[in-house]
Parts: C-alpha cells; sequence; structure tokens
C-alpha cells in the first residue's frame, strides 16, 4: 500500500515546511501553491486517521490544543480578525489527503475569501428530520 503523503512529512521523508509540534500533532504549511491565506497552516495527528470516522476522541482534543494554541498566536502576530477552522471527511466532502487533518484560515477584513457557502438547501425536511438526529442520542 502507497505511504500516505503526511506519514511521509511526519517520518521526515518528505519535506515540508513544519511550523509546531509536539508528542501528538504537528503543524505545517501547505505547499506555496495551496496557500490561500497569511499564516494558512495544516494541523495533523502524529498517528495515521483517515477521517473523524475514525480519530480517536482523545486524538481529536489533542489536535483541538493545537489548534487553539496556533490560533492565538496567529491572531497576536498577524493581527488577524478571525479564523476559520476547516476539516473536510471523505471524498464526497473534497477531503483530498485521507490523513486526517485540519486547515487553520487566518481571516483578515477585506480578505475576499468565501468559506461559507450561503446556497439555501430546499430539501430539508426542517423540523422532522432533526428530530430524528434528536433521538439517536
Ligand atoms: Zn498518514
Amino acid at each position: 500500500m502507497k505511504e500516505c503523503n503526511f506519514c511521509k512529512i511526519i517520518a521526515g521523508k518528505s519535506p515540508s515546511n513544519n511550523i509546531y509540534e509536539n508528542e501528538n500533532v504537528l503543524a505545517f504549511a501547505p505547499l506555496k501553491e495551496h496557500i490561500i491565506a497569511k499564516g494558512h497552516m495544516l494541523v495533523i495527528p502524529k498517528k495515521h486517521y483517515n477521517d473523524i470516522y475514525d480519530i480517536p476522541k482523545e486524538e481529536l482534543h489533542h489536535i483541538i490544543e493545537a489548534v487553539k494554541t496556533i490560533s492565538q498566536k496567529l491572531k497576536v502576530k498577524f493581527h488577524a480578525d478571525g479564523i476559520n477552522i476547516l476539516h473536510a471527511s471523505g471524498k464526497v466532502a473534497q477531503q483530498s489527503c485521507f490523513h486526517f487533518h485540519v486547515h487553520l484560515i487566518p481571516r483578515y477584513k477585506d480578505d475576499d475569501l468565501d468559506t461559507w457557502p450561503n446556497t439555501g438547501y430546499k430539501e430539508c425536511n426542517f423540523p422532522e428530520i432533526y428530530q430524528e438526529i434528536a433521538n439517536l442520542f
């Protein structure tokens, strides 16, 4: 099986611009052609998990702690006005590398990025669908 690109980065077998790491997570800059904002970076677990469905909750704790730490630093350093924390699980959700990852995208006033589609979902059977979801718990 082909080794995943992010596992290669963690193993030091593939070049990357590593920014921050601890025992559990690594944060690094995307490839230059994929950077969409000043300070955009990726945060990944050092162990391989495909997506939100197979990553253990403890690993998510490590990820979100790093996300919090890095977000604060970016806000102070670059005076970001906000940040998007983006994640995709599954091909249909536009996940491109199947090693769990979170994008940190600092936002600046008038940056013209649109990370939040506002097209209305028309077929939602509200409120029945949400009652079905609530019944799962
Ligand atoms: Zn991997």
